[in-house]
């Protein structure tokens, strides 16, 4: 069987950035499973993966357009101070979730002023030329519950967030 739409595929991976450094990894960890052209992974991995097998190994490197996009410099904006009345060693580096009208960012602070922390939502990955070494180990047909819910129920973690059932 050949990855294609509402396939259920469990893969091994490394991501490395263009400095050789590992981003993120399965190795240690149960493999990751998701549902293919659902855009769970980054559109460029999922048009590489497409027509592969299980056991086919694919190495590819990802520009930040098909990977988690290119930084906009618009994403880095101040907040007012009294925001983070609640956080006690608010710190450059920090990272927080900030709700925006239609998702939730993970943003992290550039900048502290007297009355203002200056914020980047960028992902944290955005602008990053990538590397990806990644090992098919299965592909099987998605359940009806699967395809209703958008995602793969195998166990496995989608970097690092919770999966979530919201029906
Ligand atoms: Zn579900």
């Amino acid at each position: 069987m050949v990855i294609g739409n509402n396939k259920v595929v469990t893969i091994n991976y490394t991501l490395t950035g263009a400095d050789g450094s590992v981003l993120d990894t399965s190795e240690g960890d149960e493999p990751l499973a998701y549902l293919h052209g659902t855009g769970s992974l980054v559109s460029g991995v999922e048009a590489a993966l497409e027509g592969k097998a299980a056991n086919d190994h694919v190495s590819l490197t990802v520009e930040p357009a098909q990977g988690y996009g290119v930084r906009d410099e618009d994403l880095v904006f101040a907040l007012p101070r009294t925001q983070f009345s609640n956080v006690s060693d608010l710190a450059v580096g920090m990272q927080f979730e900030l709700q925006t009208e239609d998702d939730v960012h993970l943003a992290t602070v550039v900048g502290l002023g007297d009355a203002d922390v200056t914020v980047d939502a960028n992902h944290p990955l955005a602008g990053q030329t990538l590397h990806f070494e990644i090992d098919v180990v299965s592909v099987r047909e998605a359940t009806a519950e699967e395809l209703e819910h958008g995602h793969a129920h195998d166990h496995g973690h989608a970097h690092g967030h919770e999966h979530k059932h919201e029906h």
